[in-house]
């Protein structure tokens, strides 16, 4: 017997993740000597804020295993931030900490066995977890013309058919950078109350809106709604592994089949990480100003880079939040065949190749392979020392001067990427 007949069906055909994969070949060039600009992977480029790396060094000695929902102090700290930070009718019966969002997003679709609605482009991770276990997934192609934000009439025409749903729903975006107002969430709630969809709406990247105005889809439909964060983000902790799901009471079955798989499996989040985790959701002075600052520098950047690669040709949505944008080549598609490239797979091989700038194409995303679909992820810079300078020397908006000097490899990257599209 082959390794590959002992499998199971959802994940027989199933390569490594995409992000990685990129990671890898950006290593091999790197090791040839070639310089490369790491716009591939997304992680934050900021530090933990000291208040919280300094609460984990002293609750290092927290040994013993933790409830599963949580921490109680810390489900607490989580309950009072939605309440605090997005007026949310929430306590913290409803919150649940898990090893990263990833874990407790994949825990949900463990339990529940209805079509996952993905809108597209969207985020690597949903789709593979649906298909390792079985489930079935509609997408919803989204469209440039609407800043690829999902439209009432696309979802409700992906409910025609019955059945149980759960709508993926992630904003700021990624891998688009977009966000919806809170007329836009009211009109999409309309037709989740309609058909009374399970929401995940996935706001990890919600703290890094650039014009601190994020709102919560559980505002606007609180009774379906699950809310998805986590550390991973806003407070620079990916590695850290904490994740938070916020329930609404009427689905407490939901989360009740959730804690008991995951007491089957994980048990608890590290000890010491929720305990920190604690000072970094009681917020405060430090943290507000480390936010405002990480908002400031990506927006700028983000803008900056935007403008640039509109001004080579390229079609892309101004971002609003978050790491990402999303780059459309097809105003280049005549020029880009003759050279052999037709598809969002090649067209980054090829830049990576011929520009060192390491990008994911829009095929990861769920969109189709011949869409000329790239993300970049902004993230290439040291964001420790950019975090810094704009606390101390700069008050208003960050300007070109501030880029050059702390964001200088992602505005090169992006100078690269635009003279490469006039070549
Ligand atoms: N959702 C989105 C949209 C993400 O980009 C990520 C991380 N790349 C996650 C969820 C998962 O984050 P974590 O598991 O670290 O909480």
């Amino acid at each position: 017997m082959k390794d590959h007949d002992r499998l199971v069906p959802g994940v027989r055909d199933m390569g490594s993740s995409a992000t990685l994969d990129i990671n890898e070949r950006c290593k091999a060039l790197a090791a040839e000597g070639r310089e490369i600009f790491r716009l591939g992977l997304g992680q934050s480029p900021f530090p933990v804020p000291d208040l919280v790396v300094a609460a984990l060094r002293e609750h290092a000695g927290e040994k013993d295993y933790l409830p599963v929902a949580g921490l109680p102090e810390l489900r607490w700290a989580v309950a009072d931030y939605y309440r605090r930070r997005h007026q949310l009718d929430c306590d913290a019966a409803q919150v649940l900490i898990g090893p990263g969002s990833k874990q407790l997003l994949f825990l949900l679709q463990v339990i529940h066995k209805g079509t996952l609605l993905l809108p597209t482009p969207c985020w690597v991770t949903y789709a593979p977890q649906a298909s390792v276990l079985g489930r079935k997934i509609r997408f919803i192609p989204t469209r440039r013309s609407d800043r690829w934000r999902l439209q009432p009439e696309d979802l409700d025409a992906a409910c025609r058919q019955p059945g149980s749903k759960v709508l993926l729903l992630n904003y700021p975006d990624n891998p688009t950078g977009q966000t919806y107002t809170a007329q836009q969430l009211a009109a999409l709630a309309r037709v989740a109350r309609k058909h009374r969809l399970v929401v995940v709406a996935d706001e990890i990247y919600g703290e890094l809106d650039f014009d601190d105005d994020h709102r919560s889809m559980a505002a606007h439909y609180a009774e379906g709604t699950i809310v998805s964060a986590g550390l991973s983000k806003w407070c620079g902790a990916g590695g850290w592994r904490l994740g938070t799901f916020v329930f609404p009471p009427a689905l407490r079955g939901l989360q009740d089949a959730m804690m008991a798989v995951a007491s089957e499996t994980h048990s608890s989040v590290s000890a010491p990480v929720q305990y920190a985790a604690v000072v970094a959701y009681r917020g405060g002075k430090e943290i507000e100003d480390y936010l405002r600052n990480s908002r400031r520098i990506m927006g700028a950047l983000l803008s900056h880079c935007a403008a640039r690669l509109r001004a080579a040709g390229l079609q892309v949505a101004e971002p609003q939040g978050g790491f990402y944008f999303l780059a459309d080549f097809e105003t280049q598609r005549t020029a880009l065949a003759k050279a052999g490239i037709e598809n969002s797979a090649v067209l980054c091989n090829r830049l990576l190749q011929e520009t060192g700038v390491a990008l994911l194409p829009g095929a990861v995303f769920g969109r189709e392979p011949e869409e000329l679909l790239v993300r970049a992820a902004c993230v290439d810079f040291d964001g420790t020392a950019a975090l810094r300078a704009a606390a101390r020397h700069y008050d208003g908006d960050l300007d070109n001067t501030f880029l050059a000097a702390h964001c200088a490899r992602v505005l090169e990257a992006c100078q690269r990427l635009a003279d490469w599209c006039k070549a």
